[in-house]
């Protein structure tokens, strides 16, 4: 068992999470493909910590530093690959994200051209906001805001299938879907297109709103400590978010409009094929309990998302994914 050398404490067991091994940030991929060489393995349920560096690989660190030193290859990096042993090319994995951990300070850009707001930006800025407890400080014109932290993974995913995403890049895979609701506690589906199914994780978030309008949350090192398992189901459209109140699609297209059709049917897939019900029954409800939501608008392709109620389901008596208990 390898030493958790966590730069967030050197103990091994972390608010009841016993971690079993360590991965340091300087093993990165900026794209995800299918033949990337692994850097760990873990076993299923096996707990891991991964350490991450900010979206800009912690090139940024005072308001003042130039861009002419700034290595734009270096962008959105992912720690990993993982491989996970007994994961076959096909199977449905489930990924729980158990413990996420930020550093003190976060780092916001104003990027003129760049964003939902790129024709109102003039000026560009580099803003730092503390983190004190669990709020997070922005210094406005007007006084500082105290904002309510809510870490959470930008970029997760593993490898696709036969294709090379740079992790900038949402799309089946996973990858930079900077959704919300992948948080300390949540659960994320993924399919596993090779071996192994290769996963990696980074652009970890202090905070972000839906959209990420400006081009970024709140970006932060910090590290994420996770298992993976298999999970026997035969169909779940993936990418697919858990968490204690919801189930989430997650789709990704060149348009909004795209993206949220996508997200829409793969949770009427998840619903009929999944769970059970008829098409009419399924639509019924994704129309009164169901949120559409987006996720991003600001990188390469668009990312929404569908939210449906875990107590709609559990009513009707549908508890989980897949046919036994999850073995971790
Ligand atoms: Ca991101
Ligand atoms: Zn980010």
């Amino acid at each position: 068992m390898l030493l958790h050398k966590s730069a967030f404490g050197a103990v091994k067991k972390l608010r009841g999470v016993v971690v079993n091994k360590f991965l340091a940030k300087d093993k990165v991929i900026y794209s995800f493909d299918p033949v990337m060489e692994p850097v760990i393995s873990i076993d299923q349920c096996e707990i891991l910590t991964i350490e991450t560096m900010d979206c800009f690989a912690n090139q940024i660190q005072g308001v003042s530093d130039s861009f002419e030193s700034f290595d734009w290859s270096r962008v959105n990096p992912a720690t990993g690959p993982v491989y996970i042993r007994g994961v076959k090319a096909g199977d449905i994995v489930r990924v729980d994200i158990l413990r996420i951990e930020i550093a003190d300070r976060a780092l916001m850009v104003t990027i003129p051209g760049a964003g939902a707001l790129a024709e109102h930006i003039v000026d560009a800025e580099r803003t730092f906001l503390k983190k004190e407890g669990d709020m997070l400080i922005l210094d406005t014109e007007r006084g500082p805001l105290d904002i309510p932290i809510n870490p959470m993974v930008g970029v997760i995913g593993m490898a696709p299938k036969n294709k090379h995403v740079p992790t900038g890049t949402p799309e089946e895979h996973g990858g930079n879907m900077d959704c919300r609701l992948i948080t300390e506690g949540s659960s994320i589906y993924f399919r596993a297109e090779v071996d192994g199914g290769l996963f990696a994780c980074g652009d970890l978030h202090a905070v972000m709103g839906d959209g990420e309008v400006l081009i970024c949350g709140a970006e932060v090192p910090g590290e994420v400590t996770m298992r993976a398992q298999v999970v026997d189901v035969p169909e779940l459209p993936t990418p697919l978010v858990e968490n204690a109140g919801l189930y989430a699609t997650i789709a990704s297209a060149e348009t909004l409009d795209e993206a949220s059709k996508l997200a829409t049917d793969m949770m009427l897939s998840f619903l009929t094929q999944t769970v059970g019900f008829s098409v009419n029954d399924a639509g019924r409800l994704m129309s009164l309990v169901g949120n559409l939501r987006t996720c991003q608008i600001v990188d390469p392709l668009l990312t929404a998302r569908f939210e449906f109620p875990k107590w709609a389901l559990s009513e009707l008596g549908f508890t989980h994914i897949g046919k036994g208990d999850s073995v971790c």
